[in-house]
């Protein structure tokens, strides 16, 4: 596969956190407006913003979030950002976003949800308006935050609802607190039928996995531990429940050691749906193109696999049947000279 082909094909994608995936210069702006200390020396700015090639650690990778959220508590701020990854994915000729953030994390100097919501939503639009791609957001409740939290933000999800956010998921330490401890949050989004994508093993651990499903999600955030479980793996592929795959971000927290551990061939030869996205486009220095040349390097991935990856990734995004519609249309159109 080629860089420039691949950047010019019309790709989705589906686990894309905003927080992550500002690009450094925009943060830089951002800082020097609110008055905050950022270093004005890209090289630094980078280091500070992306992990290294040797990251260790989940917690290394984390770190790299610390300098991001401060900047990002002021309706202005956040619209700014939405737009500017809409602006980034463009330039790679994704079609469909769903952008993740956990609203509640920018409500320290007296945001609500509803307006943090509307920022972002405002900057989505304007970038749809501008470069002509298609978004939605998803809200992240926080596994480290109160049950009465996590359910404002649910809430949150059903006000915004059909209005540009499309579903809810949980985002934080998975290890520590596993999807049981959400019931009720998850209950009031399925009572309220709002679709539901849950980070889960991540970590390591097929259960979570198990129960993310059965507290209502038709999506997974990873979902790597999923090769450990051949009877859930046979499970996801029946009732296809689509992985959200994020191979540079997996290798950089070691959720996966080397790519030959990686379970891309595994999942794809079980019929188990999986998409292929960034996760954090900045902190993990990473574009969706980089991802899928990855793919061709280690795996050999060609044209018609990367066509048929992102139709499961239509499949499962949370659109309406005639939006999914247009976009396999658009999908089928674009792949039509490179495949076959
Ligand atoms: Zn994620």
């Amino acid at each position: 596969m080629q860089r420039n082909i691949v950047e010019k094909l019309p790709k989705v994608e589906l686990h894309c956190h905003l927080d992550g995936s500002i690009q450094p210069h925009t943060l830089k702006k951002l800082a020097d407006a609110q008055g905050i200390d950022l270093p004005d020396d890209p090289k630094k700015l980078k280091k500070l913003l992306t992990v290294p090639k040797d990251c260790q650690s989940l917690l290394e990778y984390l770190t790299k979030f610390d300098p991001v959220l401060p900047l990002l508590q002021t309706e202005s701020a956040l619209e700014i950002a939405a737009f500017d990854l809409i602006e980034q994915v463009a330039r790679e000729n994704v079609r469909y976003i769903e952008v993740r953030f956990a609203p509640s994390l920018s409500t320290r100097k007296g945001l609500t949800l509803t307006q943090v919501v509307q920022a972002v939503l405002k900057g989505l639009s304007e970038g749809e308006k501008q470069f002509g791609v298609k978004s939605n957001a998803l809200l992240c409740g926080m596994r480290h935050h109160t049950i009465e939290k996590n359910v404002a933000v649910a809430k949150t999800a059903h006000d915004f609802a059909e209005k540009g956010v499309a579903g809810v998921d949980l985002a934080g330490d998975e290890a520590h607190y596993p999807p049981e401890l959400f019931e009720e949050m998850l209950k009031k989004a399925s009572e309220w039928h709002i679709p539901i994508t849950l980070h889960a093993g991540e970590c390591g651990c097929a259960h979570n996995i198990r129960e993310s499903i059965r507290l209502g999600a038709t999506r997974i955030g990873h979902g790597i531990a999923l090769e450990n479980d051949p009877e859930l793996l046979s499970k996801c592929a029946k009732e296809q429940i689509l992985l959200e795959l994020c191979p540079t971000s997996n290798l950089q927290t070691k959720a996966v050691k080397h790519p030959e551990d990686y379970p891309f061939l595994t999942f794809l030869k079980a019929g188990v749906p999986i998409c292929i996205n960034t996760d954090n486009r900045t902190v993990s220095g990473t574009t969706l193109t980089d991802e899928y040349l990855k793919l061709g390097e280690w795996y050999g991935l060609n044209y018609a696999t990367l066509e048929q990856l992102n139709h499961y990734a239509v499949d499962g995004a949370f659109l309406l049947e005639r939006e999914k519609e247009l976009l396999h249309r658009e999908l089928v159109a674009g792949y039509e000279p490179f495949v076959n």
